[in-house]
């Protein structure tokens, strides 16, 4: 019975033998971490579950996913921007007065949805650090030189 001990492991939750190497139950997928029982423990007579499996302590995600849905729109609001800005400036080339202005201008709105879309990214993901950080240098940016630019016409 104990000669196959060390190659295998037993699933606490439904009593499969996995391969020593697996890193889940092949059956109910559990992790191994959670999942693995010493088999030498087990009484052959009883039935169900060897043991009770503990779930990982729970992250809430709602703040990430509603952050998420409001990012998107957000997302939606600037492509519109982006498109009429983006007509006018062609309408602008078409007549020969678009100034380096302009195009700075729908550059840097260009960079500001950069930023919201990489905030989405980010929160679509659970809430990356790194990625909030980048969308929030992306948003400044492009409100600086919008800022800047619109000073400059005065
Ligand atoms: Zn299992």
């Amino acid at each position: 019975m104990s000669t196959l001990a060390g190659d295998f492991w037993v699933c606490g939750d439904c009593r499969s033998i996995n391969n020593a190497g697996a890193r889940q139950c092949y059956n109910c997928r559990t992790p191994r971490d959670r999942a693995a029982v010493d088999p030498e423990s087990i009484d052959p007579s009883s039935h169900g579950p060897l043991r009770t499996i503990e779930l990982p302590a729970f992250k809430g995600s709602r703040w990430a996913a509603a952050l998420a849905s409001i990012l998107i729109l957000a997302v939606a609001v600037m492509s519109i921007v982006q498109f009429s800005l983006g007509r006018q400036l062609v309408d602008y080339q078409a007549r020969g007065i678009a100034t380096a202005e302009d195009y700075a201008y729908v550059g840097s709105i260009i960079i500001v949805a950069i930023g919201i879309a990489l905030l989405v990214a980010a929160a679509a993901n659970g809430g990356g650090v790194l990625g909030f950080l980048l969308g929030g240098l992306f948003i400044a940016l492009g409100v600086g030189r919008i800022t800047l630019l619109r000073k400059g016409r005065r």
